[in-house]
This record gives structure tokens, sequence and C-alpha cells, in this order.
């Protein structure tokens, strides 16, 4: 007799179960009393987990972590400036420049 086997049926199990570890990397990631290897390599996992599950990133994770060479943005590997309304973050490990935000009011709609 073969063996019952659930494939799928428990999709929604699965995805709580993500998104509690999501949450778990999450508040390591925070917490900045943890060591930089540690926030670093849970960024990593969190990253992997996300692509995985297909889960959305909150958004202020997302603009926290470079999302070419996956690293965490801290005050020495990447600037911050403000020009036209629009948040510009530069990555000084791979020279990634992100823009944030809507730009200049003249622009809107
Ligand atoms: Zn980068």
């Amino acid at each position: 007799m073969a063996k019952k086997r659930s494939i799928g049926g428990f999709k929604s199990n699965r995805k709580n179960k993500s998104l509690d570890v999501q949450q778990s990397l999450i508040s390591i990631i925070v917490d900045i009393h943890n060591t930089p290897i540690l926030r670093q390599s849970a960024t990593q996992k969190l990253l992997a987990l996300n692509r995985k599950h297909r889960l959305e990133m909150p958004k202020y994770i997302g603009v926290m972590i470079c999302k070419k060479c996956q690293i965490l943005y801290n005050s020495k590997n990447s600037s911050t400036r403000i020009k036209h309304g629009q948040i510009i973050k530069t990555c000084h490990v791979c020279q990634d420049v992100r823009r944030l935000g809507g730009g200049p009011k003249h622009h809107r709609g």
C-alpha cells in the first residue's frame, strides 16, 4: 500500500511558517546590538527566504539592503543624500545608486 502523502494542501501553513521565520530574521537585522556578521548573514538568509517563498520584503527592511551585492547598509559602506526631493543611496561596495521617492514636485502629475 502506498504511503499517504499530502502534496500541497498545507500551502497556507507553509506560508505562515515562512512568515514566522521572516519576522525572526527581521528582528535579528534591526537589533543593532547583534554583531555585524550575524546581521549580514541574517540579511542573506532573509533574501533567500523571500525568493523561495515569494514573500514581500517589508519596505523599511528593503531600503536597508543593497539589492545588487546584498550588503546591509551602514554609515561606512554607503552614503545617503537628498536631492530634488529624492533619497539617493550610494553603495560603496558595488557603486550601485538607488533613488527612492517621487522626485521633484513639478514632475508629479
Ligand atoms: Zn552594493
